[in-house]
């Protein structure tokens, strides 16, 4: 056996992977990445490939981008780590303030913490407490959440998911939320089109939200794309009427910014595009540059100071990870931040996402290419069994699957989500990379679409 066959025997006899069904991965031969460089991940066979979703949708920059590098080793020859349990230190304190200046304003505190799940984990019980310490909070303890929403794999986070593929099994150790009808155009709850429908998606959303205020603690959004579940776009304008709702009817709303913060959809957070300031929102993913785990959930004064009082009092938010504020992640934090003030990251999305729309547009031409729905960097194309009546293929055709291992073939890393294939290359991609992205994909989507004839 040679290294990389090696290295695959020992990978597949002591780990377990996540989401993946181990007994195919024993079966596979799979790549055992060594390096990375730019936008592209380097194999222990010297095969080169782009990152086409950034590392799970967390790398903003590119690997091994000098600046991140180096300010990882700086902050390796002060401390790797310190608990921020009773300490603080200097990354932390001068990442809030750059965090807080860049964030939609209202939001004035920085809780940190070390992966997405944990920030909506937080979010969610900070939202719980604050109103147990208002003095008319008492009723105020259910969360309103969008069906096929997905905040991560903790079991607060779960139980405000509503993918069921994913959450169905552990409903029994959920607790229940109300639950809002995604508003996605292309399966459109209401049975409804978007050329016609004037927003009643929002309209049934106002309803509930004003039904329900008496005893809602915050209603729970992936703002403009719920990235797992498809890469599913709100249509425009629902944010913002989510956001007026809640602040009329004293509603918290809590925006989870895992997956589209950091410049994904065009905007530095999802919530600019619809100017909407939420009362809590939480970062993960991109904040290092897809370097280090670190998250934060963002809140205002008015829900940090329910929390004040005498200590005996115990208003205190009882919650905090060993690695929470790990400073070498702040550090690489700052570092992904100082980026996007050097340069004119968001004028070069802006640039890429309408190169990738005009590739895209093309694929339309497959009569089983379903929808194409773009935000920015964040794609998802729907490959559908017949395009008249959206029926999905069977899963064991395993079609997303096999379009993602074909396009490996053209050095290209993708992950599926279902038969949707997400396209999520690095801010820093070349026209020519995304060129070669949109391209390749759309060859591979035909390989495999006629391989099944
Ligand atoms: N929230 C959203 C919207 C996400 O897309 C994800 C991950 O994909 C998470 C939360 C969970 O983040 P993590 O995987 O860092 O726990």
């Amino acid at each position: 056996m040679n290294r990389t066959e090696t290295l695959r025997h020992r990978d597949q006899k002591a780990i377990w992977h996540p989401f993946t069904q181990m007994a195919d991965w024993e079966k596979d031969a799979p790549l055992i990445i060594e390096r990375g460089e730019g936008n592209y991940l380097i194999d222990t066979e010297g095969r080169r490939y782009f990152d086409g979703v950034s590392s799970l949708w967390v790398n903003l920059f590119g690997h091994r981008r000098p600046e991140i590098d180096e300010a990882i080793r700086a902050q390796l020859d002060h401390v790797a780590h310190s608990t921020f349990l009773g300490l603080t230190h200097i990354p932390a304190v001068e990442l809030a303030e750059k965090l807080l200046a860049l964030s939609p304003p209202g939001l004035s505190r920085v809780f940190y913490s070390d992966n997405g799940s944990t920030a909506m984990e937080i979010a969610i019980k900070m939202a719980f407490q604050y109103w147990q310490q208002k003095t008319d909070g008492e009723r105020k303890k259910e969360f309103l959440t969008q069906s096929e929403a997905y905040h991560g794999d903790t079991v607060g986070a779960v139980s405000a998911g509503g993918i069921d593929l994913f959450h169905n099994i552990f409903r029994p150790l959920l607790f229940t939320t109300r639950r809002i009808p995604t508003p996605h155009c292309y399966r459109c709850p209401y049975g409804l089109a978007r050329q016609s429908c004037t927003l009643a998606c929002a309209d049934r959303m106002e309803e509930q939200v004003r039904s329900l205020q008496e005893t809602l603690a915050a209603v729970i959004v992936e703002p403009l794309v719920q990235g797992a579940a498809g890469m599913l776009m709100m249509p425009e304008g629902y944010l913002a009427r989510v956001r007026a709702i809640t602040k009329e009817c004293g509603v918290l709303l809590i925006c989870d910014e895992v997956a589209t913060g950091f410049g994904r959809t065009g905007t530095l957070f999802a919530c600019n595009r619809e100017e909407v300031s939420p009362d809590i929102m939480a970062v993960a993913k991109g904040l290092t540059g897809g370097y280090l785990p670190l998250a934060a959930t963002l809140t205002t004064e008015e829900i940090y100071r329910a929390f004040l009082g005498r200590y005996e009092e115990f208003k205190t938010f009882f919650h905090g990870h060993s690695y929470t504020a790990n400073p070498l992640g702040c550090a690489a934090a700052l570092a992904t931040l100082s980026i996007f003030e050097k340069e004119d990251v968001l004028g070069r999305v802006s640039t890429l996402s309408h190169l990738m729309a005009e590739e895209l547009a093309r694929l339309y031409s497959y009569s089983q290419i379903g929808d194409i729905r773009q935000r920015g960097l964040m794609v998802g194309i729907e490959i559908v069994a017949s395009r008249a009546t959206k029926e999905s293929f069977p899963p064991e055709k395993k079609i997303g699957q096999r379009v993602i291992c074909k396009v490996r073939e053209k050095g290209i890393i993708l992950r599926p989500l279902g038969d949707v294939i997400a396209l999520i290359p690095p801010l820093s991609s070349t026209e020519e990379e995304i060129k070669n992205l949109v391209r390749s994909t759309s060859w591979a989507i035909e390989v495999v679409l006629n391989e099944d004839e």
